[in-house]
């Protein structure tokens, strides 16, 4: 417990505000489920070895800064062997292989990710800093999600709407980051596998292991070697692999920088590629809006997961009508937040999930400051070790401020005022990103003109952060192209 009593109930006035004043007692999720081993290799042709020129990282927790394991760090010639290795696989089992033996598989990796959740909850949570109880009820049943979502596309191909007879495009080449490791990994793999594709998954540098986890689930529901190969590594690793001659096609999630020098290393290449990339969405909330239900979806919006969310709605647009009332309302809750062990079950925040990450939202966090906003925190003790960031709201920013124009990319939101309709869609609009919006309000018709006017890939109305395998999900401008998730997320891997 580390919000201070006193404080929480100072902002709440005499309202009863869960949480305020009273101590919980620690809740651990045992760690007995997960053995971490010392020393991971790389995962190629079906089975773990070390990189070929022996060198390693470590991967940490981020609660606590304690070495986890020693993990491989893939080079070029690694990246020859896995792309080979998925070559093969593509040409003599995988690509060929009826769709309905390929669900099979699919299944059983659904299945069994179903089977081994808790260990993967716990082992998700130590390795990338998010609370227990987030990779319990949502990372983890999620990339359970798409397997079997896709696995039901596999033997329905020429159903889908690409024609008759679809073909997969042979080798895909996979980057991801660490704000959902083994859901982005399932985002990555089981439509590209569903399509008849086989994969070399890159993981983040920092939180590699559920990945390793989820290709020694490969072996377990006995997936034909090279179909699925894990590269850990670093950004060179990732850089090797989109470059690589024998890759068909790219799919990359991360950053907006990396994003472009991906587009030009493969400019002129034949191709295909998605990017999804960054995001600055705003959550637009009106003066007819259901307040309670609105505070609730601000704060899922920009602090789930730490505010590691691509899609976060870091910009919260309010009608200057309800400012302070909500900004009254979502400083009271934000004082029930539980800040703390990610293994414990009443955390709501967990860690930064690293040293730099946390760099980058203090720096911008202050240029909020420095250039006038006014900036707010709920009284908050922060653990000694690991790393870790207060939940911060600033008012009083304006649309020129950095920290309404920068993905933060942590537990920051910024907050500004619209007086109409026309005025809210033009500031949502402001900005190079285009993933999503939040809408709240009680009229339909409201909702529809928002959506019509609003540029993003996606979105929600009096909810947010809704993500479903059947739905798809990207962005226009900075933050992307191409479609992920649904049938969409299909087309993305065939020859269409
Ligand atoms: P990042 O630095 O772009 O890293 C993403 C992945 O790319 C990591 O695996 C990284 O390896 C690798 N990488 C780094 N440099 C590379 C290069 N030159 N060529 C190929 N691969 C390279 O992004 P991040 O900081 O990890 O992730 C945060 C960003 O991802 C945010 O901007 C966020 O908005 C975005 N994101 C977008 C979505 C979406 O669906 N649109 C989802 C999640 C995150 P290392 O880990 O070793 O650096
Ligand atoms: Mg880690």
């Amino acid at each position: 417990m580390t919000v201070s009593g006193s404080g929480a109930k100072e902002a709440a006035g005499s309202a009863l505000v869960a949480g305020s004043g009273w101590e919980y007692a620690p809740a651990p999720e045992s760690r007995e489920i997960v053995s971490i081993a010392s020393e991971y290799g790389l995962f190629v042709d079906g089975r773990f070895g070390p990189a070929s020129k022996g060198r390693t990282f470590a991967t940490i927790n981020p609660a606590t800064e304690e070495p986890l394991a020693k993990v491989a760090m893939a080079g070029p010639a690694d990246v020859d062997r896995a792309v080979a290795a998925a070559r093969r696989a593509f040409d003599q089992v995988w690509g060929s292989m009826p769709g309905a033996e390929r669900a099979k598989y699919l299944y059983r990796i659904a299945r069994i990710l179903q089977e081994r959740s808790r260990e993967f909850a716990v082992l998700e949570s130590i390795d990338n800093g998010k609370p227990i109880k987030e990779t319990r009820d949502v990372d983890i049943p999620l990339a359970a999600a798409h397997f079997f979502y896709y696995a039901g596309w596999a033997d329905k191909l020429g159903y889908a709407g690409f024609g008759p007879n679809p073909q997969p495009l042979g080798v895909a080449g996979q980057v991801i980051p660490w704000n959902f490791p083994l859901l982005m990994a399932a985002w990555k793999l089981a439509p590209a596998l569903a399509a008849g594709n086989t994969c070399v998954l890159k993981p983040a540098e920092t939180t590699p292991l559920s990945a390793l986890l989820l290709a020694e689930v490969c072996q377990q529901a006995e997936l034909p070697p090279g179909v699925v190969n894990v590269l850990t590594g670093a950004g060179d690793t990732g850089a090797a692999l989109v470059a690589h001659p024998g890759i068909s096609k790219v799919a990359f999630t991360g950053s907006t920088e990396v994003g472009i020098a991906i587009a030009q290393a493969m400019a002129g290449t034949g191709k295909k590629l998605t990017l999804e990339l960054g995001g600055k969405a705003a959550n637009v909330v009106f003066d007819d809006a259901p307040i309670e239900q609105a505070i609730e979806g601000i704060v899922n919006g920009i602090f789930f997961n730490q505010g590691h969310v691509c899609c976060a709605g870091s910009r919260l647009l309010v009608q200057e009508s309800v400012a302070d009332h909500v900004v009254d309302r979502l400083k009271q809750r934000l004082t029930t937040l539980r800040l703390g062990d990610p293994l414990d079950k009443n955390t709501d925040i967990g860690a930064i999930n690293s040293r730099p990450q946390l760099d980058k939202i203090t720096e911008l966090s202050a240029a909020g400051e420095a250039e006038g906003a006014q900036r707010w925190s709920p009284p908050c003790e922060l653990p000694g070790k690991g790393f870790w960031f207060a939940p911060t709201v600033f008012t009083g920013v304006s649309q020129s401020h950095r920290i309404a124009r920068e993905e933060i990319f942590g537990p920051v939101l910024s907050v500004l005022t619209f007086r109409t309709p026309e005025e809210a869609v033009t500031k949502a609009n402001n900005t190079p990103y285009g993933l999503s919006a939040g809408v709240w309000t009680e009229k339909g018709s409201r909702i529809l003109w928002m959506a019509q006017k609003m540029r993003g890939g996606g979105g929600g109305a009096n909810t947010y952060n809704r993500l479903d395998p059947a739905s798809r999900f990207g962005g226009y401008r900075e933050s992307g192209f191409g479609r992920g998730g649904g049938r969409h997320g299909l087309g993305a891997y065939l020859d269409v």
